[in-house]
């Protein structure tokens, strides 16, 4: 039997409803932040990444997913979206000289990892970015609206790590003196780590390795090795997210696994989520654009794991709303012919409507009326429309009434209401 690729899901019900609200909840934040989407392409040419996000870094080293076209370009499945925002701001010249630009976006990514809990092959982000400034202020609008999706999706148990990574000045004297540091304890490190310390020092202090960690413990910190500039950027950031109630820990240790991030590194973690805790992660790149060939141009981004939010919300959910108001149920030729009308009538007046189209025995299509966990069953067969009426039953009770064709929109208009009316008051007195 086929089967789907190691590391994909299909998603489907009842999951798909959390995936809708997230969507949903994240075009309000946007909107109302005045943050505006862009889709770029699924794939792109490999050197945009292999350029913009490293060679040294795993994502390039091992994740990609390359292949030659028929055209003989090599072309990679995007790791991470960052990487071709840019390259498209860059192309079409989205911003304009000075401005500034506030972009998001949402889709699928590919890596070739050790599939998990909460780690795939294709996985999804949203993500967002701002181009074009290079202020305190936008590093900390964008970490308080990563927070405010978060706390909009009712997710709890949160803490926002920090760390300034520095410019990549500041970066090359403490690359000495971490390597100075490193470079005796070899033997002592975890093989992944010793192979970084050519290649790409500052990893070490990301290794999962319990004994790697303890001497990185102890290893020479960024923060001391800062430019005054930097240090003075970081004290900002801090500053406005405190003012913006965004509580947050300093993580020497937080260096993330991208080359192009200057400056600002974060964070966001879940103490529910296990082994793989990261819900949110991005920061502050400035070089990223004139490595890519564009402007100098300061920026900051972050990006979220789509899979980390539901499984955050599957283990707090409730109750999901039922998918539909209206279940039509109906059996002859002529009734069949006329419930197909009705409902699409019933949809063009916004009335959420499943018509059963199984032909089966009354009972039987009624049973899966109530199971569909609709308000209302609309009834039709040919005793039905030789008098021209239709059967209106409320599912909650049983009751019944017979309704001329015509009204027969109206009447569940109004019944659908009421019903919205009753649970809005409801609501009220319980809060
Ligand atoms: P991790 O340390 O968990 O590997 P990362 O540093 O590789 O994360 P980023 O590249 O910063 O992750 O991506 C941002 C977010 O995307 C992560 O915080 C995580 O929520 C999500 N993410 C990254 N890789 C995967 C994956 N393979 N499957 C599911 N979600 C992922
Ligand atoms: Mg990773």
């Amino acid at each position: 039997m086929l089967q789907a690729p190691p590391g994909t899901r299909d998603l489907f019900e009842p999951e798909i409803a959390l995936w809708q609200k997230i969507e949903q909840t994240v075009r309000q934040v946007m909107a109302l932040a005045a943050y505006r989407e862009i889709r770029t392409p699924i794939f792109e040419p490999t050197e945009l990444f292999a350029r913009g996000i490293g060679e040294a870094t795993d994502i390039v080293g091992k994740e990609m997913y390359t292949f030659t076209d028929r055209g003989d370009r090599s072309l990679t499945l995007r790791p991470e979206g960052t990487a071709g925002v840019s390259r498209a701001v860059i192309e079409r010249k989205l911003l304009g000289g000075g401005g500034i630009l506030r972009l998001w976006y949402m889709g699928p990514m590919f890596r070739y990892e050790r599939a998990q809990k909460g780690r795939q092959r294709q996985f999804h982000q949203i993500g967002l970015e701002v181009l074009g400034c290079a202020a305190a202020r936008a590093d900390a609008e964008a970490i308080a609206l990563a927070q405010q999706v978060l706390h909009q999706l009712g997710i709890i148990n949160l803490i926002v790590r920090l760390n300034s990574v520095g410019t990549l000045e500041d970066r090359h004297t403490y690359r000495e003196a971490l390597l100075a540091y490193f470079t005796p304890r070899q033997g002592e490190l975890d093989p992944d780590s010793r192979d970084r310390l050519t290649r790409n020092p500052l990893r070490i202090l990301d290794s999962k390795d319990p004994q790697t960690q303890a001497i990185a413990a102890d290893a020479p910190k960024l923060l001391d090795y800062l430019s005054a500039e930097s240090l003075t950027h970081f004290d900002q950031v801090r500053s406005h997210l405190t003012d913006l109630g965004v509580a947050n820990e300093l993580d020497h240790t937080l260096v993330r696994g991208l080359d192009y991030y200057t400056r600002t590194a974060f964070e966001i973690q879940s103490s529910d989520l296990g082994a793989q805790s990261a819900v949110c992660g991005g920061g502050r790149y400035d070089r990223l654009l004139e490595q890519l060939g564009g402007s100098p141009t300061p920026a900051v981004g972050w990006a979220m794991g789509m899979e980390r939010l539901v499984l955050l919300l599957e283990s707090q959910q409730g109750e999901m709303p039922p998918a539909v108001s209206v279940y039509l149920v109906s059996r002859g030729g002529a009734a069949e012919a006329q419930a197909l009308v009705l409902a699409q009538s019933l949809r063009q007046h916004h009335l959420s409507t499943e018509l059963d189209l199984s032909g089966a025995k009354f009972d039987k299509q009624l049973k899966r009326a109530s199971q569909s966990g609709a308000q209302l069953a609309v009834i039709l067969g040919d005793d039905e429309v030789s008098q021209g009426v239709a059967q209106i039953k409320h599912l909650s009770d049983g009751t019944q009434v017979a309704v001329p064709l015509p009204e027969v929109v109206d009447h569940i208009s109004n019944s659908v209401r009421q019903r919205a009316i009753a649970e809005s008051d409801n609501l009220l007195t319980r809060y």
